[in-house]
């Protein structure tokens, strides 16, 4: 018969690597617990209006990316492409608002966009994000890349670079949107179509575009941080004081611009240079004036969002730390069905007690069971038949250094607690 196979874009993540993802998430709620911040859950799938309305109706996002469903009832939703805008909606909805200020939310979700698979580059993909509201000093931005930037250092990811820059306020945009619209229309023939396109809608998003001629037009087009007002402009001074005490290195990268219209002032990817074409890891910054955007109270908010697999991919290029799949501590190799109770009754008790223990439900010969206990990297085994039974003793077995003892079959349990 013919296979299904999975979803084009899409992943398993089968045992083996499952427990590297158990560890990079555990690490992630490890920081973000330490910097203040809770987990918040929120559906797979919103109104497609929420996305419409928070991530920005002139995004590619939203323009090309998004998986749209109609209910039964007709009412149309989308899988949440990303986290922010289901996290406000949430806060708004639940009446957070109230709660003491800064809210400090994290979250581990799945995301999905139609994109062109590619390493780094899926259509189910998984994101860390964190998102904090209320607060508008660049403490705030401070503390947020703090906290990716601490993840990745204890991830033990290498050659991991910030990048920082900021595209102003509802103040002083409009006048450096003037001039760049200006510049880039000079210059209109040369860019790509979907540029052009971008022209009059996004057209801060051109200085990010990856195609070559572009790139050459975006390198000489008018800068935003050569345009701050005066507050953006403190704001990011006190930013860089703040990066610079803490020894978070960074650059200015003048061409990250995020590209959304609720984007405010500070604006960062970490970037990755070695692990391809899609090497930026994170990507956040401030969004003052979204949670207004949805319908809630005028709160600042920043964040980002950080995707896992172009984490793992840089962990694996640092030679980061990887953990093993976990091995028991007992093995019990039994034949005939009085040993094999017994060998339930011991492994049972071991579990119990929050120890890891194995034995035989293959019913398979007692060669075959040593080799499976080896293969699996049990640190101790036990034999059991009739004659052990009868005795009430059997052989221990040290697989680390090959030593064997007899044991009372009452005293396993107590013995391997006390020697791991
Ligand atoms: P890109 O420039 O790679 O398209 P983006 O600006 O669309 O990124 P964001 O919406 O900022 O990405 O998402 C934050 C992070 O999530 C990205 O920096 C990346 O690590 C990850 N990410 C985004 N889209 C994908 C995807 N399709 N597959 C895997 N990871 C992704
Ligand atoms: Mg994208």
């Amino acid at each position: 018969m013919e296979k299904i196979k999975k979803p084009r874009g899409t992943m398993d993540i089968l045992p083996g690597e499952s427990e590297l993802w158990i560890y990079v998430e555990s690490k992630m709620r490890d920081v973000a617990s330490r910097f203040g911040f809770s987990e918040v859950r929120t559906p797979t799938f919103e109104e497609l209006g929420l996305f419409k309305r928070g991530v920005g109706d002139t995004t590619d996002v939203v323009q090309k990316e998004m998986y749209t469903f109609s209910d039964r009832d007709g009412t149309i939703f989308a899988l949440r492409p990303e986290g922010t805008a289901s996290t406000v909606r949430a806060i708004i909805e639940n009446g957070r608002t109230s709660d003491p200020m800064p809210l400090k939310y994290y979250y581990i979700i799945n995301c999905f966009r139609y994109e062109k698979p590619q390493a780094g580059r899926s259509r189910e993909f998984f994101q860390f994000g964190v998102e904090m509201f209320g607060a508008k000093n660049a403490a705030a931005d401070f503390s947020v890349i703090s906290l990716a930037d601490t993840l990745l250092r204890e991830l033990g990811i290498k050659g991991i670079k910030l990048h920082v820059n900021s595209i102003g306020c509802p103040e002083c945009r409009p006048a450096y949107r003037e001039k760049l619209v200006q510049y880039l229309t000079a210059n209109k023939e040369s860019l790509c179509d979907t540029c052009k396109a971008r022209l009059e809608a996004n057209p801060l998003r051109i200085l990010d575009c990856k195609n070559p001629e572009c790139k050459v037009i975006a390198e000489a087009a008018p800068k935003s941080i050569d345009h701050l007002c005066g507050e953006c402009e403190s704001h990011m001074t006190t930013l860089k004081a703040m990066l610079d005490a803490a020894g978070i290195d960074y650059e200015i990268d003048t061409h990250i611009v995020r590209g959304l219209d609720y984007y405010t002032r500070t604006v960062f990817e970490f970037i990755c240079e070695g692990i391809g074409a899609q090497s930026t890891v994170c990507g956040g910054g401030r969004y003052d004036g979204l949670m207004e955007q949805l319908g809630g109270p005028s709160q600042p908010g920043i964040g980002f969002g950080m995707g896992i697999t172009r984490l793992l991919m840089a962990m694996e290029q640092s030679g980061a730390y990887i953990p093993e799949p976990k091995k028991p501590v007992l093995y019990i190799a039994s034949l005939g069905e009085r040993a094999c109770v017994e060998a339930n009754r011991i492994t049972t008790e071991l579990r119990r007690d929050g120890i890891m223990a194995e034995c035989d439900v293959m019913g398979r010969s007692l060669k075959a069971q040593m080799k499976y206990a080896d293969k699996i990297g049990a640190r101790f085994v036990l034999m059991v038949g009739d004659s052990e039974i009868e005795s009430g003793k059997a052989t221990l077995k040290d697989m680390t250094n090959s030593t064997q003892s007899e044991i009372e079959l009452s005293a396993v349990a107590n013995h391997i607690k006390n020697s791991i």
